[in-house]
């Protein structure tokens, strides 16, 4: 028989990230590898769920995204930037920013082209290029502090690019974009003609003075950025699949096109419950940063005293480790021994980088979206690693 995987499906592997999930659950290992929180979601949240379900709000939703939902989006949108988006016209919610990205991609990226993808990248954003039948062009994040070459962008950008992906704050780096940083790209993109694509996943996951700054409220970026956001780790429910995408009129009507075929719409009755978190007051936010602040000098400083050489995440929920201070040069074989050996579950560093990429194989990535308790577990454990 012929081999059936398509040539697209050849040309990438399964996410490393979800396999390091299903090693720590062989292995008994503490899971500080896939980034889900393993605490409760918010009551109110959950509450309303439930009277969704039970008010009956159980077939399909209008397919780009229920009434209530756009309009929340809208109004926390004005709040926060002061930009207002037409929900009848600019917003899409889609089954997280997963289908966000690849509804997005295919929406507007052509056989043949290029975007532009930093490395070390979110796994899912070479697969979707390569989904798109177009090209992935990497432009290097650079250690300790990740920042990129403006010359290497400026070289990259080309006739044949589309697109650029920017994820910040930013999964696996914890790097926070700033406004000069996003100011050049801004120029490029209007120089090339291409369009900024946005995973802002992350936007309320902030540490010390770091600001979010939104590419499409910088002059010239509004018509030409797509915005891709999600309530997975703003409300703490990554398994309920709700995210949204906003972009110009033109654009969304192309999103919706592609969101429609590929899923026809998120889960109905939870977009009417996350309608309700996106009202969510201001104090909300404040205070998810800070608990994850907490947890985040509470990982540092362990992995510190363990011996790992470690980035100061700047926002999102990860810490990207250098293994070489431990004796080590093989981020799979030091994720394994540690998922098998010492029971902590990581990511090996090299699934955010192309597989011919140096650099890539003397990280691993700790999450820490915990209990204090299973953090404060997986502490004690890392400490028999540093003895042994
Ligand atoms: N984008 C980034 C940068 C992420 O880190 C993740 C999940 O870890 C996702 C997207 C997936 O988001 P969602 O659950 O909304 O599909």
């Amino acid at each position: 028989m012929r081999n059936f995987a398509s040539l697209k499906a050849k040309q990438f592997t399964e996410s490393v990230i979800r396999e390091m999930s299903r090693v720590a659950a062989a292995h008994g290992a503490i899971n500080l590898a896939q980034g889900f929180p393993d605490f409760p979601a918010p009551q109110e949240l959950k509450e309303a769920a439930q009277r969704a379900i039970f008010a009956d709000h159980n077939q399909y939703a209008i397919t780009w995204g229920s009434k209530p939902l756009r309009d929340a989006i809208v109004w926390k949108t004005q709040r926060d930037y002061g930009v207002t988006w037409n929900p009848e016209t600019q917003l899409t919610v889609v089954c997280g920013s997963t289908e966000g990205m690849i509804a997005t991609l295919l929406a507007t990226i052509n056989p043949g082209e290029e975007v532009i993808v930093f490395e070390p990248f979110y796994e899912n954003y070479g697969a979707d290029v390569v989904l798109c039948g177009a090209t992935p062009r990497y432009v290097t994040l650079k250690a300790p502090d990740f920042s990129f070459d403006f010359e290497e962008l400026a070289a990259t950008f080309n006739e044949k690019t589309r697109a650029i992906i920017i994820n910040t704050p930013n999964n696996p780096t914890g790097k926070v974009f700033n406004k000069k940083e996003l100011e050049f790209i801004a120029e490029l993109c209007q120089r090339y003609d291409a369009l900024a694509i946005t995973d802002e996943i992350y936007e309320h996951i902030l540490y010390d003075d770091a600001k979010h700054e939104p590419i499409w409220t910088l002059p010239g970026m509004e018509e030409r950025t797509v915005v891709i956001n999600s309530v997975s780790k703003t409300y703490s429910v990554t398994g309920w699949r709700i995210g949204f995408v906003a972009a110009s009129a033109e654009l969304t009507a192309s999103i919706r096109k592609v969101h429609d075929f590929l899923t026809v719409g998120a889960a109905a009755p939870l977009q009417m419950a996350v309608a309700e978190a996106v009202r969510f007051e201001p104090q909300y936010y404040e205070e998810l940063a800070s608990f994850y602040r907490e947890r985040r000098d509470y990982l540092l400083k362990v992995l510190q005293e363990v011996g790992l050489g470690c980035v100061r995440p700047q926002g999102a929920y990860y810490i990207m480790a250098d293994i070489r201070p431990m004796g080590w040069d093989d981020d799979v074989a030091c994720a394994f021994h540690l998922a098998e050996k010492i029971g902590v579950a990581v990511v090996p560093g090299s699934s955010f980088y192309r597989p011919e990429q140096p650099d890539s194989h003397t990280f691993i990535r700790f999450c820490f979206c915990k209990k204090m308790e299973t953090l404060e577990a997986a502490a004690e454990r890392l400490r028999q690693w540093r003895k042994k």
